[in-house]
């Protein structure tokens, strides 16, 4: 089995690769046994989340306080975000926050995610149709009371919109909850693109949802995630 600090590297290489994080912005953490997290930290030689390593995964409390030596790393701002869903959902073992630019157009632009195409994309347009949930606020989650916020938005839902900030995401694994955050950012593309077009697309007839099979997220986000590994490493990430 993959090291989970390995995971949570890749995971932040792989969003910054498909350009959902920018620069130095954006974490990804994972459940590390009662009140522990691995989480994204932010080290005295920080040079952006494409070029992440596992030393810049940390083990703290779902407070963000370390584990055992700091080494210079601190926690992210947002931490919170991460440490308040673990809290609060036992079935959440992973979460992404990032940046997307598209999706944070579609939030403030007022243009609704919704399942305008299909076979295109199977996992996105049911995202879309379950519903995505927006959190009206664009501050910075730094303070548990406003990630207590964000959670209410969310409800029970694995993604959350943050109106002029960017996207929440969730996964039993790390890997599950990146492939949620690219069919999110897939889907915010085209609702982007849509938009720039002047096109105003029904939402797909109900007749054609039925003919669209729910492939399971154990196959396809894996198969997903082996896919992006390989791609950064061909190109030399
Ligand atoms: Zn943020």
């Amino acid at each position: 089995m993959t090291d989970p600090r390995t995971t949570v590297a890749q995971a932040c290489r792989i969003l910054a690769m498909e350009g959902l994080v920018e620069g130095v912005l954006g974490h990804v953490s994972v459940r590390a046994g009662d009140d522990r997290m691995l989480i994204r930290c932010r080290g005295g030689d920080e040079h952006g989340l494409m070029f992440t390593g596992e030393d810049d995964v940390r083990l703290t409390d779902l407070d963000g306080t370390i584990i055992g030596a700091a080494e210079g790393y601190t926690v992210p701002n947002e931490l919170p975000i991460h440490g308040e869903l673990l809290r609060a959902r036992p079935e959440v073992n992973a979460v992404v926050h990032a940046h997307p630019p598209a999706v944070l157009l579609c939030g403030v632009a007022g243009l609704g995610l919704r399942p305008v195409f299909g076979a295109y994309n199977i996992p996105a347009m049911r995202m879309a149709l379950e519903g995505i949930p927006l959190y009206p606020r664009s501050v910075l989650i730094r303070r548990p009371g406003l990630a207590r916020e964000m959670i209410e938005a969310m409800g029970d839902r694995p993604v959350c919109v943050l109106k002029g900030h960017g996207i929440t995401v969730t996964g039993a694994s790390v890997e599950e909850a990146v492939v949620r955050a690219l069919n999110l950012n897939a889907l915010a593309t085209v609702t982007l693109e849509l938009a720039r077009l002047g096109a105003e697309p029904e939402t797909i007839p109900a007749e054609d949802v039925a003919e669209l099979p729910d492939l399971g997220a154990a196959f396809n986000d894996l198969a997903v995630w082996r896919y992006h590994l390989a791609k950064a490493r061909s190109q030399g990430m």
